[in-house]
């Protein structure tokens, strides 16, 4: 029976603007996501049982039917008629309900072994819309690049940033977890003030002219007033970070991670060090930027 290995990697907004709610309920966003050098490992192996079995280590998440990497099998199980099972193993690093998107992540890596190892043939497209039932920004991962991100997360157009990145990213979770659903509830309910998306944008036209200094400057989150509302003490880690000498500090997705963007190495230890005393998950890690590969047909 065979076997696939699978790097999950996490990701950041660098900008997330609100647009708006739309008719469906969801909120349509414009988004500058970057994939990191840091995320989780899975392992699929095939088995003759038809039984989606799941095994993780490291961080805790939801057993059976809930997890979104499970769902991912069962769903493609369902679609595509295969008999047979699968063992998930994931080595699970990025922290639950972070806004590092891992679940989504998972789901995607699945989705993709998946297409390999029994044979489906799915095209990038259709792999899109199954991504895009089980999670919003599971479409992007399916991607794994630099991308503007819009709709509800389906729309992804990949694009490639010039030259190299002249940050480390410190990756800072408090302890607390936000569910995104919690920040869009927060979020219209007092009114915070929505985007036009030119801010996405414009960091993706800088990035791919090369203008790396661009992104201090415009990275910034539309949801960070609502997941401060909900979780206030989060607003401290924004300022450490700045006090600490990150040129930027910014929420990825709906939070609570916050990421501090540094130019020095040095700046980076310290700050590494001082809120590791602190806080639960502080972690380096790096954007990584590369040319496109695999998925072709996202690109529209
Ligand atoms: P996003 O950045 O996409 O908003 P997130 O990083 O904040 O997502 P996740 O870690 O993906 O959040 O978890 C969101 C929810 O999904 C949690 O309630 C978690 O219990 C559930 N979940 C289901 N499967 C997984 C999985 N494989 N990994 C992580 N969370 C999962």
């Amino acid at each position: 029976m065979g076997a696939l290995h699978l790097f999950a990697p996490a990701k950041v907004n660098l900008v997330l603007e609100v647009l708006g709610q739309r008719p469906d309920g969801y909120h349509e966003i414009a988004s500058v996501f970057a994939p990191l050098d840091f995320g989780d490992f899975l392992t699929l192996t095939l088995l003759e049982e038809p039984v989606v079995r799941l095994h993780v280590r490291g961080h805790a998440v939801p057993a059976g039917k809930e997890n979104l990497a499970v769902r991912a099998a069962l769903l493609l199980r369902e679609r595509f008629g295969r008999r047979g099972g699968v063992r998930i193993d994931i080595e699970k690093r990025i922290p639950v309900g972070a806004g590092l998107g891992g679940g989504s992540s998972d789901a995607a890596a699945v989705l993709r072994g998946l297409n390999i190892l029994w044979e489906l043939g799915i095209p990038s497209e259709e792999l899109a819309a199954l991504g895009a039932e089980l999670g919003s920004d599971v479409p992007y991962f399916l991607w794994d690049g630099f991308a503007w991100v819009g709709g509800r997360g389906e729309r992804v157009e990949p694009f490639l940033p010039q030259g190299e990145s002249p940050y480390r990213l410190l990756l800072v979770k408090p302890r607390a977890s936000l569910a995104t659903k919690d920040v869009f509830l927060r979020f219209r309910s007092r009114g915070f003030s929505r985007s036009d998306g030119s801010r996405s944008r414009k960091l993706r036209e800088a990035l791919c002219a090369g203008d790396w200094e661009a992104l201090p400057e415009l990275a910034a989150n539309d949801l960070e007033g609502a997941a401060v509302d909900l979780l206030p003490e989060i607003a401290a880690v924004r300022e450490t970070l700045k006090e600490l000498g990150a040129c930027a500090a910014f929420l990825t997705g709906s939070g609570p991670t916050y990421v501090g963007l540094f130019r020095g190495g040095e700046e980076l230890s310290r700050a590494r060090e001082a809120l590791t005393r602190e806080l639960p998950f502080v972690r380096e890690a790096t954007m990584v930027v590369r040319p496109f590969a695999g998925n072709t047909s996202l690109r529209k």
